[in-house]
């Protein structure tokens, strides 16, 4: 079944059920800052009338500063400001909303107020309880805030997903009016895609799809290493010459398959031949165990909740932070960790992000 879609003109016809409106946004970083600015310089383009207005809260610390310097009023009150709020953007990182939703957030939203989410998560988890007679909708970016900001200041659009999780009443006119303010129907427009389905979607890429991708690179780089390649000739080989990231490209500008006609025939009849006898030969390949385990990461881990469970207790007993320095420094000291760094110090280039 083809997703509805919601297109540009979807978004500017709308543009009216935002006037003299209240906006607020709660968090100004990677997604409050980009969809803020877009939201008001769309304003200043099409001007409401009565104008609505924009305000951030954000404690008192560097993004509180850049909100300030960027313009906005912004105040460290978010209860009163979420009082006195018709729209309440929530965009401060997924672990930290539901204490802060249940302290500051609901107790005082207006009736007939519509919260906003960036991501399904603590809305499908039940983390967030939007009280009765408050919307709730999701208007979720598939890229980082910089691209959400660049995007619109280009004039083309980025891929988002909308959906109306609660309706209180004209929760669809506000949610496409909003998507369209920020920029996100621009292009090809929004899909329209549930929380439940935006937070699969978006836990199984990072629990099954990467892990598996990163899985492979390591095994591949072990299994060549062993047959004598040497560490830079891997590293380069690998993703260090940015093939990887090209081929990415142009699978979303020419297709997933069709971009392989870039390749050269060697190449293309390697990757489809043996692709294709994976797929129809699965007895024999690792196809039917990774069927099994993407299936139980799907219902087990993400469906059911169990990985949101854990990651919540971990958050509220403080241990994430700790557990993830441990994580990296295991993975730090795979065969291919080790193979990099030493590369990287030879080249001169940067080994840690800090
Ligand atoms: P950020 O990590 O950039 O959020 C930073 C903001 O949250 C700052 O304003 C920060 O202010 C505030 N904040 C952090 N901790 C607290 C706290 N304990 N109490 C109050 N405010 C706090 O978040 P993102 O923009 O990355 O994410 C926001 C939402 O957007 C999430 O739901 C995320 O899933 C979604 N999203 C993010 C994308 C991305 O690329 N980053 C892409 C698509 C969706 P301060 O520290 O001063 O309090």
């Amino acid at each position: 079944m083809a997703a509805r879609m919601l297109t540009e003109t979807d978004g500017t016809t709308s543009y009216g059920t935002l006037a003299g409106l209240s906006i607020l946004f709660i968090g100004y970083g990677n997604q409050g800052r980009a969809q803020a600015l877009n939201l008001r310089d769309t304003f200043s383009a099409h001007p409401l009338s009565p104008p609505p207005s924009i305000r951030i809260a954000n404690r008192t610390d560097s993004y509180h500063d850049t909100a300030l310097a960027d313009g906005f009023f912004t105040s460290t009150n978010f209860e009163s400001e979420v009082y006195g709020a018709d729209v309440v953007f929530l965009l401060v990182p997924d672990q930290v909303q539901p204490s802060l939703f249940i302290k500051h957030v609901a107790p005082n939203l207006r009736p007939g107020a519509t919260v906003v989410v960036a991501s399904g998560y603590n809305l499908y988890y039940a983390w967030l309880q939007i009280p009765e007679g408050v919307s709730a909708v999701m208007l979720a970016p598939r890229m980082i805030g910089a691209g959400v900001r660049s995007r619109y200041q280009s004039g083309t659009g980025f891929p988002c997903f909308v959906s109306v999780e609660t309706d209180a009443g004209g929760a669809w006119e506000v949610v496409t009016a909003l998507a369209g303010a920020v920029g996100a129907l621009r292009g090809f427009g929004a899909v329209v895609c549930s929380a439940r389905d935006e937070t699969l979607m978006d836990l199984f890429a990072e629990q099954a799809l990467w892990p598996s991708i990163i899985v492979a690179f390591r095994e591949a780089y072990s299994t060549l290493k062993a047959l004598g390649c040497s560490d830079e000739a891997l590293v380069h080989e690998l993703w260090l010459s940015k093939e990887p990231a090209e081929v990415f490209e142009k699978m979303a500008e020419d297709g997933f398959i069709e971009q392989l006609k870039l390749h050269s025939t060697v190449s293309q009849y390697g990757q489809l031949g043996t692709s294709l006898t994976w797929m129809e030969e699965a007895a024999v390949t690792p196809v039917p165990a990774m069927r099994e385990f993407f299936k139980d990461v799907a219902q087990r881990q993400i469906l059911d909740g169990e990985f949101a469970d854990e990651f919540y207790k971990l958050n509220n007993e403080g241990k994430l932070e700790g557990l993830l320095e441990e994580l990296y420094a295991k993975s730090a000291q795979s065969e291919l960790g080790r193979g990099e760094r030493r590369v990287r110090e030879r080249l001169g280039m940067k080994v840690k992000t800090e």
